[in-house]
This record gives C-alpha cells, structure tokens and sequence, in this order.
C-alpha cells in the first residue's frame, strides 16, 4: 500500500458481453513523484477530482493484478433519502417510520395528504430525520417526473425507491369491464414504471440505489378475482428481473418483494367470510403487521449484494 494523490482521471463506461462494466482510470502520483497509471471503483466516481489522496492497492481481479487507487473519501452520504409511494398509510407508511428509523429522509408520496400521512410525518421529524409529502398520482408519468425533481430539489439525493402505491379491483374475469382492467395496470404496473424511470437516472449520476417493489403472493398463486392486480403484480416480477440486470453494473440494486395477507385497508375491504376463510389457511394463523413488511423492505434497502429476487413473506400460505 502507498500513499498517492489524484493526477487526473476519466470514467470508463464498457457496455458489451462480457465485461459489462463501470469504472474510472486514472493517474496517481505516489510519495517519490512516481507517475502510477490505476483503476478506481466506481462508487468513488463522484468523489473524484485532481489533488484527492488516497492509496494504492494492488487487487487480484479475473484480468491480473492490477493497481487500485482508494481514495480517502467518506463512501457513504452523509445523508440518506428514501422515495415512499402510497405512504400515506398500510404497508408504505409503516416502511416511511421504518427508513425513518434508520437514517433516511423522507419523501412521502400519495394522492392526497391524509391525516394518517400528517402523523407520520410529524414521527419522522421527531425522530430528527427530514420529510417531505410530494403528492403524485404513479400512474401518469408527468406528474411523477415532477415528483421526482422535488425530491432532488428538497433532499438533493434518492437513494432508495419503494414502489409500493397499489390498488386492486377484484372481479372473476368474466364480470370485469376493460376499464377495471387499465386502471389496475395502469396503478399497479406503469405506476412502478414511471417511477423507476423517472429515478434511474439519478441514481445512476449518484453512484448507485435501490429499487424495492412491491409485488403480491398473488402474483404468484393465480388468485381468483384478481386477472388484472394478478397481471400487473406478475408484471413488476419481471420488470424487477430486467431492471436488476441492466443497472446492476451502476451499483443499483432491484428486488421485489411477495407479501401474502397483511392487516392493511386493501386486505381489511375483503368480504368478511372470504377474510376468515383466508385466515384460517395461513400456517402461521394470522395476517402480517405492515411492521414485518416495512422490515423486510427496510433490509432490502441496506442490501449490498441481493438483487433481481423475489422475496415472499406469507407465513407460509403460499410455498
Ligand atoms: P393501502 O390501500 O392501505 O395503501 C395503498 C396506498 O397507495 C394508499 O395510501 C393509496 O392512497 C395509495 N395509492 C393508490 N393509488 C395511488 C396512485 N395512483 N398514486 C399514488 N398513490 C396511490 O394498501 P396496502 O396494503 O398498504 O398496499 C401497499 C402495497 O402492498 C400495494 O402495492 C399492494 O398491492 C401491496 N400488497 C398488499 C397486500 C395486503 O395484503 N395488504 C398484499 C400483497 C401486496
């Protein structure tokens, strides 16, 4: 290891198979005026400018060894945002107290502001965290880019977006009008499209995120009266898949996560009969807390390693 200063350096974007990779080369001087030519990882790329110390490493990598420059840089922001949608209540405002929590800020979204949403925002500030409400309907992307540019504006970062904001319509297949169908799929699916889209790009200037979405074991078990929230849930699986893989190499990370019944209002609207009958067929005999969710979803915001997976958390009603 020696101690060297930044001369200069350039950020090396290499797209095709198989290397697929993001990184920065550069020049570093050491302590005897040596010249060094390095490779620096990409989380450093936002760091980087002509003067910055750090050290010199050499690293075995499936090319050779080859000199690494690490400079002395705080690697993780000073501070942490995480974009919330539908978190005015259930699971999304439980995952809002959760981040909260542990450090993020918070940028609430919802249709409306509800009281619930108010209250959740006052925790959060009480916990000496920041938070915002940026109001916004997912589902037309418009109003989600100018979302997102309020966040950037008011929080200066996005590190985390949990796409969660969802709503179904259930009818058996031959009862629903084309209408039921588009406004599930448009909520549910595109809403988690215009979303991820409009954030990519920021995480990709930032040095990298991650992108929890929130599907539904529905999507998995053909459940009856839901074709439209059961298509759209299916759609964020394999969205998930295509988002893990195209970004992974700018250090953003795509999960989704397939939670079974949870005591929320989208649940607790079910016919009460077709509620107990569905309890009763949980091993664990019980419906999750929107607290066990914003758990796993607070875990998945920390990941460093997991991505592109689908994630079940049903007590094992569906296996
Ligand atoms: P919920 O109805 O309590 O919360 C959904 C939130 O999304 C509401 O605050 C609502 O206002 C908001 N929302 C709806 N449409 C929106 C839009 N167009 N733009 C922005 N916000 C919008 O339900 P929940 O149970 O907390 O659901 C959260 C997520 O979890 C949903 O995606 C749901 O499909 C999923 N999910 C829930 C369960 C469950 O059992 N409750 C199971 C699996 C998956």
């Amino acid at each position: 290891m020696a101690k060297a200063k930044l001369v200069t350096y350039t950020v090396v974007y290499v797209p095709p198979y198989p290397i697929r990779n993001v990184y920065a080369v550069g020049v570093v001087e050491d302590e005897r005026g040596e010249k060094i030519p390095v490779r620096i990882e990409q989380k450093y790329a936002p760091h980087l400018r002509a003067g910055l110390e750090g050290e010199v490493v050499r690293r075995w990598t499936p090319f050779g060894e080859i000199d690494f420059f690490v400079p002395k840089v705080e690697e993780k922001p000073a501070r942490k945002v995480a974009l919330v949608t539908g978190a005015s209540r259930g699971i999304g405002r439980a995952t809002v107290l959760k981040l909260a929590s542990i450090g993020y800020d918070i940028a609430l979204n919802d249709l409306e502001l509800t009281d619930e949403g108010k209250e959740a925002i006052k925790q959060i500030e009480s916990m000496g965290r920041k938070a915002i409400f940026v109001k916004a309907d997912v589902s037309k992307f418009e109003e989600v880019q100018d979302m997102v540019n309020r966040v950037i504006e008011e929080l200066g970062r996005v590190d985390v977006l949990v796409n969660n904001a969802g709503i179904n319509i259930d009818r058996l297949l031959v009862n629903m009008t084309p209408e039921q169908w588009q406004k599930v799929i448009d909520v549910d699916l595109t809403g988690v499209f215009n979303c991820t889209r409009a954030v990519l790009p920021h995480m990709i200037r930032q040095g990298g995120g991650r992108i929890i979405n929130v599907s539904s074991m529905s999507a998995l078990n053909g459940a009856i009266g839901q074709a439209n929230y059961a298509a759209a849930k299916g759609g964020i699986i394999s969205f998930t898949k295509v988002v893990a893989r195209e970004y992974a190499k700018y250090n953003i990370l795509c999960n989704a996560i397939a939670p079974g019944a949870v005591r929320t209002r989208m649940t607790l609207s079910m016919p009460p009969g077709l509620l107990r009958e569905r309890v009763a067929n949980i091993p664990l005999g019980r419906m999750a807390e929107p607290e066990e969710v914003a758990e796993l979803i607070a875990f998945l915001a920390e990941t460093t390693y997991i991505t592109g997976q689908v994630i079940s958390i049903n007590a094992g009603e569906y296996v």
